[in-house]
């Protein structure tokens, strides 16, 4: 019955779970154990050859990670999917399982830090190289791809300065030269974003994110769009043992039943506040998907049901001016991470992306006063309050000339 399902709530809330498999439960149960009992050898050795499709070891498989797996897949519109430790053992699992010595990968900058890290430090090592162009420069993507290219990677909207990659024309170019679009989808999650639907064959999320939602759990999984690609995905995943705990599993599958209401709660605040700041005097710019100044607001209305929660903006006051409102809010939290119920806010230059050189930060769009701030579900009047009062200071102390 729950496979019926068409809309986006009603699949946070039902995909995954087969009541009538565990008892009548409603609330999928964890099963906290490491290894399951073979009724007989024969059926073990069935299970290994895979001809039986029962549990055998929670490395290789567990029947809560299986219902998180299968809500996540259902929301996305792929075929399957596995859970990871954390969402960088996501990027490692699709890395290792997609790349091999010799390879060359074509990304989107700017890029989650340690993603385009593991890139640049560690398959570096390997023989792997990797180019990185604009998140916003489709013809740049299909330039850089070359005969030894075997993956193209993106993030959309780009972390943290919100610009957008057209996933169909990013589809298009891997497409055209047979390689396979990877799209890390944390940001916009899959209740404002399906890449599937522009051609992706493989997305991925931490589901630390938006998707958990609670700020309480490290968590991730890869999604992919037909079976043989999700085999070769899970092989790495169970082998290298990046695979996830039932706990971890359930939290997250707790957190996902809200996940559409507080999606389109948290992008309300952030909408408003982006449009505040935007008229603010002390806001040098506000860069924002929902708000017409951002250059592909076209884009983002057709491509996403929404513009997120996340907001980037500067202060007129720069980095120092930048310095004093993340020290002077009160409701919003001072920290990295995002998609949670509560409002964060952080600055990329010398927290997210600070192992990232000063130069290609400024390539990146990461100027030194860029603030991002994660917008959660609070009431929008005390966001606002707490953004004036710290913006208050903010003007009282800066040198008249940069007023
Ligand atoms: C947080 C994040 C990751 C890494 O996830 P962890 O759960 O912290 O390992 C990867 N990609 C994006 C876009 C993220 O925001």
């Amino acid at each position: 019955m729950t496979s019926k399902v068409k809309g986006r709530h009603s699949k946070a809330i039902h995909g995954g779970l087969d009541s009538a498999a565990h008892q009548g439960a409603v609330s999928v149960p964890i099963y906290q154990t490491s290894t399951f009992a073979f009724p007989s050898a024969e059926e073990g050795a069935a299970r290994f050859a895979g001809t039986s499709q029962g549990p055998i070891y929670t490395r290789l498989g567990n029947p809560t990670i299986a219902a998180l797996e299968e809500c996540v897949a259902r929301l996305e519109g792929g075929c399957g999917a596995i859970g990871t430790a954390t969402g960088m053992a996501a990027v490692s699992t699709v890395f290792l399982a997609l790349l091999k010595q010799g390879d060359h990968v074509v990304g989107t900058h700017p890029l989650y830090g340690p993603s385009r890290g593991l890139l640049e430090k560690y398959f570096s090592r390997l023989g792997v190289t990797s180019t990185f162009v604009a998140a916003a420069d489709s013809t740049a993507l299909a330039a850089a791809i070359r005969p030894e290219t075997k993956m193209v990677y993106v993030e959309t909207p780009a972390n943290p300065n919100l610009d957008l990659v057209d996933l169909a024309a990013a589809a298009g170019a891997a497409h055209q030269a047979g390689v396979p679009l990877v799209v890390d989808n944390t940001f916009a999650g899959p209740h404002l974003q399906r890449p599937f639907e522009y051609g992706a064959d493989v997305v991925l999320h931490s589901l630390t994110k938006s998707l958990n939602g609670h700020t309480d759990v490290v968590a991730g999984i890869v999604v992919a769009r037909e079976p043989e690609l999700l085999v070769a995905l899970t092989t790495v995943a169970r082998s290298f043992g990046f695979t996830m705990d039932p706990h971890q599993a359930w939290l997250v599958l707790r957190g996902i039943r809200t996940l559409g209401m507080r999606v389109e709660r948290a992008q309300a605040n952030a909408q408003a506040l982006a449009a505040w700041l935007e008229s603010h005097p002390a806001v040098e710019w506000v860069r924002f998907p929902g708000l017409a100044s951002h250059p592909q607001y076209e884009l983002a209305k057709r491509q996403m049901d929404g513009p997120g929660s996340v907001i980037a903006f500067e202060l007129r006051g720069g980095v120092e001016a930048g310095r004093r409102l993340m020290n002077s809010v009160k409701v919003i939290t001072l920290a990295v991470s995002l998609g949670g119920i509560e409002s964060l806010i952080e600055h990329p230059a010398s927290m997210t992306h600070s192992t990232v050189p000063r130069e290609e930060q400024l390539r990146q769009g990461i100027t030194p006063g860029l603030v991002r701030l994660a917008v959660g579900c609070e009431d929008l009047v005390d966001l606002r309050d707490d953004l004036d009062q710290a913006l208050a200071l903010v003007e009282t102390a800066l040198p008249s000339t940069a007023r």
